[in-house]
């Protein structure tokens, strides 16, 4: 009995922010009200990895970290040593006064790419090809289960632009061109979030089996001059709206938890410090009641130059609307400017109290204060053969089949897994790094062997086992003969890896040497299908006609066996562009619907090999 009361004492003295019980609203509330402005301003930074610790947590009351770029704690860390780094960063937030949990952001946008051994699965273009939101759905289930499993509770995913000019760097992160396919995808956020009640108003979580997620850029990241990243929007409030901001109003509904601002300007005037869009229109009108996040600095390139007059940026960033800066290193600066504003007035109390209120909601309703630390049982989820079965999936799904014969050229797939000899060719052929692209283990990804998967080559040799000879050549030069002897080629090209401003082109988007020479020789003595391994449309119009075929396969991530199912004909082709495909650059932007534009192929083109069926 003496047990039981005292129990029921320490139930009635714990504060009633920490009783799961009260509502949402209440925990806010109560929190805000017992918070001093240290505290609130420490929920307010977002700090790197690398510059953070248990102690500088619990000295700035810091509210989230991030690994930006995908940061790994070491080198091909493990999913423990991941965790034990959360957690230890969790313990830091558990040592503070009022024990609020940390968030920890990373970008995970195509599968937990930061993580060796992790399912990688397509990039967005391709995604935006298979035209199907419920497999995006379910790719974002698996991705929250592996982001998870190594003690992460947040993703900078999904990216909704709409990128209207392939010269952007970031055109891969975009599922389309076109903001209806880019508004049916955000199903991605049912799945990294848990789906949400019919009527729900407000950031949500299902579990903690899901994370956080995040839409971003807003807004107009997708439509710069150019495709210019961090570039300037130049259009009216009607066409940022209708295209630009199409899906935005759906991922509300859908509870997501964060919005991230876009480093680009809209008509010369940066997002970052745009009091009417991330207030009256993002907040206001359309109902925001989760996180707005800067960007990477965001807050820093309000001014021109870099960095210039940051004591007034951090004032015009914060009053427009941002609730939570990715500082991310000089912290204690930051913190200290933040202070100051308030203490003349510059930045209003009560803005304070929204952005923290805002991150308040997000953790209780993440259910943080019950389950700050990372949950052990979930390391099995982490490249799992159930996820790599979903990402072969959606890897078969999002090739897009532009040629099949035609002209002076037979119709060569689906190929013919009986052949004596098959000759295979390309660089890209061979290597997981090229296949997934930026945002692969590292920010800008990277050649080789930097994580676990299938290369299109293993594919190839998978699906035909025995039966036919397959010969390799990654880049054919002296003393190869070219293509003799074999029934068929299959020539896989592409771009490298690249990330943000890195794969920014904006003169030319031709295919990189070696391979038009490679497609020319090798098409001109046997016959090839070209698979192209890319971020986005390149200029392919004076090689078709050396091609029987011409299959479009993005940046198809972890899983290049997908590629081969279809080639030998175990599944049909079912892509369709989510890109306009143009001839020349001068064409550039190509619009949808623009009829005088003259397409190689258009919107929406994708073939069928015509499988018989069994
Ligand atoms: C990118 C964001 C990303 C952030 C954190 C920035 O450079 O623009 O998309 O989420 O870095 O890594």
């Amino acid at each position: 009995l003496v047990s039981c009361f005292l129990a029921q004492e320490a139930v009635a003295q714990r504060p009633r922010y920490m009783d799961p019980r009260q509502p949402v609203e209440v925990r806010v509330n109560d929190l805000l009200s017992r918070m001093t402005l240290d505290e609130k301003i420490g929920q307010m930074t977002q700090i790197e990895r690398g510059v953070a610790s248990p102690s500088v947590i619990e000295k700035y009351k810091i509210g989230s970290i991030l690994s930006g770029g995908g940061s790994e704690p070491s080198y091909r860390a493990t999913p423990s040593q991941w965790m034990s780094m959360t957690n230890s960063f969790q313990w830091g937030a558990m040592q503070t006064r009022l024990k609020i949990p940390i968030i920890y952001g990373t970008d995970a946008v195509h599968g937990n790419n930061n993580v060796y051994g992790a399912t990688i699965f397509p990039h967005n273009i391709g995604l935006g090809c298979t035209r199907d939101p419920n497999l995006v759905r379910r790719i974002g289930s698996a991705t929250a289960l592996e982001v998870r499993a190594t003690g992460i509770t947040y993703t900078f995913a999904p990216c909704i632009a709409v990128c209207r000019d392939p010269r952007w760097g970031r055109c891969y992160e975009s599922y389309s061109e076109d903001p209806e396919v880019v508004r049916s995808m955000t199903t991605i956020i049912d799945g990294l979030q848990g789906q949400c009640p019919a009527g729900w108003r407000g950031p949500y979580l299902e579990s903690n089996r899901k994370v956080l997620a995040c839409a971003k850029h807003f807004v107009g990241d997708g439509g710069t001059w150019q495709g210019k990243d961090m570039g300037n929007a130049i259009m009216n409030y009607d066409t940022l709206v209708k295209t630009h901001m199409r899906a935005y109003p759906d991922a509300i509904a859908k509870g997501v938890s964060t919005i991230m601002v876009s480093y680009s300007s809209w008509n010369k005037q940066k997002m970052h410090a745009n009091k009417f869009l991330l207030t009256d229109v993002l907040k206001g009108r359309l109902g925001f009641r989760g996180i707005v996040i800067s960007d990477w600095q965001g807050i820093d390139r309000i001014s021109d130059p870099w960095g210039a007059n940051y004591i007034n940026s951090v004032r015009q960033g914060i009053n427009a609307g941002i609730d939570i800066v990715m500082v991310p290193f000089d912290y204690v600066k930051f913190i200290n400017i933040v202070k100051g504003h308030v203490a003349t007035g510059a930045i209003p109390i009560g803005r304070i109290n929204d952005a923290v209120s805002r991150i308040l909601r997000v953790k209780f309703q993440a259910r943080l204060f019950e389950y700050p630390y990372a949950d052990n049982s979930l390391r099995t989820y982490l490249g799992s053969l159930q996820h790599g079965a979903l990402a072969r999936e959606a890897v078969r799904k999002s090739l897009v089949l532009l040629k099949n014969g035609g002209g002076a050229k037979k119709k060569l797939l689906p190929l013919n897994k009986y052949a004596s000899k098959i000759l295979v060719v390309g660089a890209h052929a061979n290597d997981i790094g090229l296949q997934c692209g930026g945002w692969t283990i590292s920010w800008q990804g990277g050649r080789g062997a930097t994580t676990k998967g299938t290369t299109i080559l293993g594919g190839i040799r998978q699906v035909i086992g025995r039966n036919s000879e397959v010969v390799y050549q990654p880049n054919p030069s002296a003393g190869y003969a070219k293509g003799k002897g074999f029934e068929y080629a299959i020539v896989v090209v592409g771009e490298q890896p690249y990330a943000e401003v890195n794969g920014d082109n904006l003169n030319n988007l031709n295919m990189p040497a070696p391979y038009p020479a490679l497609i020319k020789d090798t098409c001109s003595n046997v016959a090839c299908v070209v698979v192209m391994i890319s971020g986005r449309p390149l200029v392919v119009e004076p090689y078709l006609g050396y091609m029987n075929a011409f299959v479009a396969a993005w940046l198809p991530g972890s899983e290049g066996r997908g590629v081969a199912e279809v080639l030998f004909g175990n599944y049909e082709f079912s892509g369709r562009l989510s890109r306009t495909w143009f001839r020349r650059v001068d064409q550039l932007p190509m619009n949808v619907g623009d009829r005088y534009y003259n397409p190689l192929f258009p919107f929406g083109y994708g073939m069928k090999m015509g499988l018989k069926r069994a």
